[in-house]
């Protein structure tokens, strides 16, 4: 993929001393092709490597003691620049409701976006309704009132009504008299752009006048997605995109082009079939994944929603007074095993390739031994570490079916965790207050 393109061509020349100008010719002739195969557009791979090649025969590379390591820099921040440089937020009404409208063709994700939306804004206040504007099939109502079901969030639908845009406009009424702050309209999709659907979806925007228009667009459709995403933009009018199927083995060209191409941001990411798997968009994090750096913040975050509030403020107040225990880490371990397959985390840290994870699950064994081993402590032990002298570790190990070393590994382990736990919730709390949609 293109990452791993990226990254070969990188570390090619990271540690590199004095580098000439042809070296960075070779190198751009590299990058060049690697976002060509990329499926990223042709116009805006040619700009970038043009802007990317000006910098980089600059003195602020050749003349500098680690060129590697300013041309890493360079077309990181390019790369930022050309995914849309900040995070772009969505814009709520002054006066509720908000209304977004999501619109793109079939099977983009919209129906599973609005799904995803409704519960990420929820999380941050919000109280939604999502709304089944997808007259033509009886089953995209079913397929919404199913998601809306799963995340017991109320779903607005008139099953004997045809009329799209009255739909959204009886709902928002029933919004406003029902005090849902945020409406979002899950309209219909066609397999091809046609007339029909976008004087449809112009008739939605005349008469509800939406906050927002967000294209939801298939991310593994590389150029296409970018097209549409134009001829939406064109004919509709969009504020933003919100990129789906990122988790899959897209070649990350519409990322790339699309902010380029059309000049909207990309507004949100969707990362996964869960109702779960959504992120914000932020350009600099997608830079760095790109680029291989990994994404720590991700991750951070990520640990960060596993645990649910009161939880995480209790657990933050025992690490402060260091009163965390191996009852706790036993609570964590679980909280764990909600965040996802282990190797789905770890394929987010730096440095670690995510196909060479695919299939882990020797962690996952290990994590179990390490719960078997809690389980066998008394809950004295577990409150307090320090008393495990020789013969009680013994017993563990024998309790447990494991051995003296696992169990004194751990308790070596745990003293460490203690020490990165408190390091990720500070991290996670400092991430918090920028947080998106304030
Ligand atoms: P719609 O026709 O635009 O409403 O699309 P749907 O919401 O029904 O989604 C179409 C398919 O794409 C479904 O199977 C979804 O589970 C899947 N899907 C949607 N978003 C994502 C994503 O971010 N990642 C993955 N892997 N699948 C997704
Ligand atoms: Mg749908």
């Amino acid at each position: 993929g293109l990452s791993g393109k990226l990254q070969e061509t990188i570390k090619k020349i990271r540690g590199q001393g004095r580098v000439s100008e042809k070296d960075v010719k070779d190198m751009m002739r590299e990058i060049k092709l690697a976002l060509l195969e990329a499926d990223v557009n042709f116009k805006v791979v040619k700009d970038f490597i043009n802007k990317v090649s000006e910098r980089c025969v600059g003195s602020e590379v050749l003349e500098s003691l680690t060129p590697g390591q300013q041309v890493v820099k360079i077309v990181h921040e390019e790369l930022i620049e050309l995914l849309g440089r900040e995070q772009s937020k969505v814009t709520f009404a002054p006066k509720p409701p908000t209304v977004f409208m999501m619109c793109g063709l079939q099977g983009s994700g919209k129906t599973t976006t609005s799904g995803k939306l409704a519960n990420l804004l929820r999380k941050q206040g919000k109280n939604p309704l999502l709304v089944a504007c997808d007259v033509y099939r009886p089953a995209a109502i079913k397929q919404l009132q199913v998601v809306g079901g799963q995340l017991n969030i109320p779903v607005f639908a008139l099953e004997d009504n045809q009329n799209p845009v009255e739909i959204a406009k009886e709902a928002v009424k029933f919004a406003n008299m029902k005090q849902y702050d945020l409406v979002i309209l899950d309209t219909a999709g066609r397999l091809h752009i046609d007339e029909k659907l976008m004087d449809e979806l112009l008739d939605i925007k005349k008469s509800v006048v939406p906050h927002e228009i967000l294209l939801v667009v298939d991310s593994m459709t590389g150029q296409d997605a970018v097209n549409v995403s134009e001829s939406f933009n064109e004919k509709l009018g969009i504020d933003g995109v919100v990129l789906t199927k990122l988790d899959g083995d897209t070649r990350g060209g519409a990322a790339l082009s699309v902010k380029a191409v059309t000049g909207k941001p990309i507004k949100f990411a969707g990362m996964g079939e869960k109702l779960s798997d959504i992120e914000p968009f932020f350009p600099d994090r997608m830079a760095s994944r790109i680029l291989g750096m990994g994404d720590v913040l991700s991750l951070i975050e990520k640990a960060q929603e596993a645990y649910d509030e009161k939880k995480a403020i209790e657990l933050e107040k025992k690490m402060r007074t260091m009163q965390f225990t191996m009852e706790d880490l036993l609570e964590q371990m679980q909280q764990m095993k909600k965040m996802g397959p282990l190797g789905d985390i770890l394929g987010m840290m730096p440095g670690v390739d995510a196909k060479a994870l695919k299939n882990v699950d020797v962690d996952e064994k290990k994590m179990a031994r390490t719960e078997a081993i809690i389980k066998s402590m008394t809950k004295k032990e577990r409150n307090d570490p320090s008393i495990l002298n020789g013969s009680r570790r013994k017993r563990i190990a024998a309790g447990s079916g494991t051995t003296i070393q696992e169990v004194n590994q751990l308790v070596k382990q745990f003293e460490e965790m203690k020490k990165l736990m408190k390091m990720m919730t500070d991290m996670g709390k400092r991430g918090k207050k920028g947080g998106f949609g304030k």
